[in-house]
């Protein structure tokens, strides 16, 4: 079969590899119909992601059919659609048990992390019965492919933890895929202001077409004095870090209003400088984590309902074995003014 594969920093390949077999009776093997490219995917290739080793398929996103079973799986049998969550997870440990798949004693991010991943022609799904969902009928499987990463992440680590109630004034710093994943899914708690950051205008754009009220354009004005003129010096319930840089967390710590929640989504590659001496005197919270996808169950529900789209997050389709044109449309997103991408055996 073809796979996507990292050969160290800067370096990837589409090469013919073996196909994955049942290596353990949770196993499944699942022929992959539908992946995409994470902004992860593009940190590993630079090399930023040194777990990753030199050999691996990456890619932890995507929609299939099931080819084969382990004999302890009970949920799934060969010819089941399902959408693969970017977590693997036991569902048995104590984590598990408590809904936090990230930590789970034998699993958490291992697809295209420490295992090989999805974008290839097949997948070796560990814990299939808890890692795979199966999909509803007639739902949109590009909808779907949005389901196994961003949606959740956007809605456990931004949402969840950001703690967004019907009213408040919240700040999504980030117009990318997860940035707008946490616009869309804020929208089920009706924020009465949902304020976008980013550099990018078009971005801003389209933030505004997927529910956004307001746009602060990075670079055109000075973002913290805008968002502040714009609440009355207060600042805003919820600040939402959505890039994972420095600067962007800066603008969270700034804007957070007494008593708000920053929430930081981005992943971050250097340390932040925290104001703890600005910070301390206003009550607020800080939280940041891994997702984990705990929250698929319900979002498959919503998909269903209309009120939540996540398939206009898609703005370019490839075949599969087009997956080196797909790196470069994705790896140069502003230029090409793509979202999420998709590919389709
Ligand atoms: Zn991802
Ligand atoms: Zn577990």
């Amino acid at each position: 079969m073809k796979a996507l594969v990292y050969q160290g920093p800067g370096k990837k390949e589409w090469v013919e590899k073996a196909k994955p077999v049942i290596e353990k009776p949770t196993d499944v093997i699942v022929r992959i119909t539908k992946t995409t490219i994470c902004g992860t995917d593009l940190h590993i290739l630079k090399g930023d992601v040194p777990t990753v080793t030199p050999g691996r398929t990456i890619g932890h996103e995507g929609v299939g059919v099931v080819e084969a079973v382990g004999n302890a799986v009970a949920n799934f049998k060969p010819g089941d659609a399902v959408l693969i969550s970017c977590i693997t997870s036991c569902g048995k440990c104590d984590n598990c048990k408590r809904g936090l798949y990230a930590h789970c004693a034998d699993g958490g991010w291992q697809l295209g992390h420490l295992i090989d991943g999805t974008q290839a022609e097949y997948v070796r799904i560990p814990h299939g019965d808890n890692s795979l969902y199966p999909i509803p009928a007639g739902v949109d499987e590009e909808a779907l492919v949005m389901l196994s990463d961003i949606m959740p992440t956007g809605f456990e680590i931004g949402v969840q933890y950001g703690r967004v109630k019907p009213g408040d004034t919240i700040a999504i710093v980030g117009a990318g895929p997860v940035g707008m994943s946490v616009l869309l899914t804020a929208q089920f708690y009706s924020p009465a202001r949902i304020i976008m950051v980013d550099m990018d205008p078009a971005r801003l754009e389209l933030a505004k077409q997927f529910g956004a009220t307001d746009g602060v354009q990075v670079g055109a004005v000075d973002p913290v004095a805008a968002i502040l003129e714009m609440t009355g010096g207060r600042g805003v319930d919820v600040a939402i870090e959505a890039v994972g840089v420095p600067a962007t967390f800066d603008i969270c710590q700034k804007i957070v209003a007494a008593g708000g929640n920053i929430a930081n989504v981005g992943v971050h590659g250097k340390s932040v400088e925290l104001h703890v001496e600005e910070l301390w005197i206003k009550n607020i919270n800080i939280s940041m984590g891994l997702v984990s996808t705990n929250t698929t169950p319900m979002l498959l529900k919503t998909l269903g309902t209309g009120k939540v789209d996540p398939a206009k997050l898609v703005t370019h389709r490839f075949r599969l074995d087009e997956m080196l044109q797909a790196y470069e449309v994705f790896g140069n997103a502003a230029r090409e003014k793509a979202m999420k991408v998709i590919l389709s055996a």
